[in-house]
C-alpha cells in the first residue's frame, strides 16, 4: 500500500529512476514527453520537490513554480512554438492522475476552447 514517503511515478523519472524522454533538466526541474501525447508537443514539466497538486503549492514554492513556466518557454522556443497550451490538472475530478505537481505544454496543432 503507498505511503506519503513513496516516491511519486515523476519523482522516479526526475531521479533517473524510470526511463523517458527528457527533454529539458536542470536542479529545480525537469521536462519529458508524455507518454501518450495528445498533441504534437506534449510535454510535461516537473520539479524536482515533490508538490502532490497546485492547491498544495505555498508560498515558499512560489519562485519554484515560476520557473516551470520559465522552462515552458524554454521547452516551447525548442519546440518552434510560439502559441501553445499550459494545463495543471488539480485533483482526480479535474483529471489527475499523477499526483506530483506537473505542467502540460500543449501545441503543434490548433487548440479548441473550452477543454472537455
Ligand atoms: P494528469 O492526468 O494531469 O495527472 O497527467 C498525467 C500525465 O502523465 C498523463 O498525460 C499521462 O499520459 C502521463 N504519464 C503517465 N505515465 C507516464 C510516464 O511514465 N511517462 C510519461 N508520461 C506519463
Amino acid at each position: 500500500m503507498a505511503d506519503s514517503t513513496e516516491k511519486t511515478l515523476f519523482q522516479k523519472i526526475a531521479d533517473g529512476e524510470v526511463p523517458a524522454d527528457v527533454v529539458y533538466q536542470d536542479d529545480r526541474a525537469v521536462a519529458f514527453r508524455d507518454i501518450h501525447p495528445v498533441a504534437p508537443t506534449h510535454v510535461l514539466i516537473v520539479p524536482r520537490t515533490p508538490i502532490p497538486r497546485a492547491d498544495a503549492v505555498g508560498e515558499a514554492d512560489e519562485a519554484l513554480v515560476g520557473h516551470l513556466f520559465t522552462v515552458a518557454r524554454r521547452v516551447a522556443e525548442a519546440e518552434g512554438l510560439s502559441d501553445y497550451r499550459l494545463v495543471v490538472n488539480n485533483g482526480a475530478g479535474a483529471g489527475q492522475t499523477v499526483f506530483h505537481l506537473h505542467v502540460h505544454l500543449l501545441g503543434g496543432r490548433d487548440l479548441q476552447w473550452p477543454p472537455g
